[in-house]
């Protein structure tokens, strides 16, 4: 099994995946969003699927991918 090299680790904030910068973070988000929009157009729709479409920094200083919901944003912690 080959693994390929990843450029994330598991963040202790509880968020999972985090990047170190800023690049990182934005190519995997475009990595994940080609990933939905393939599945997307088996589908024959895109409505409705959950997509990261942003990141943001966490208080560990790393970048999560996360998806933009109408309003409600989750809290992580307490
Ligand atoms: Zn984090």
């Amino acid at each position: 099994m080959t693994f390929k090299t990843v450029s994330f680790r598991v963040c202790e904030c509880g968020a999972g995946r985090g990047f170190s910068d800023t690049r990182l973070a934005g190519r995997a988000l475009g990595r994940a969003q080609a990933k939905r929009n393939r599945r997307a157009d088996k589908h024959g729709s895109r409505r409705g699927l959950e997509r990261e479409n942003r990141f943001f920094e966490c208080q560990y200083g790393l970048f999560h991918l996360t998806r933009q919901s109408r309003r409600e944003r989750t809290v992580v912690g307490l």
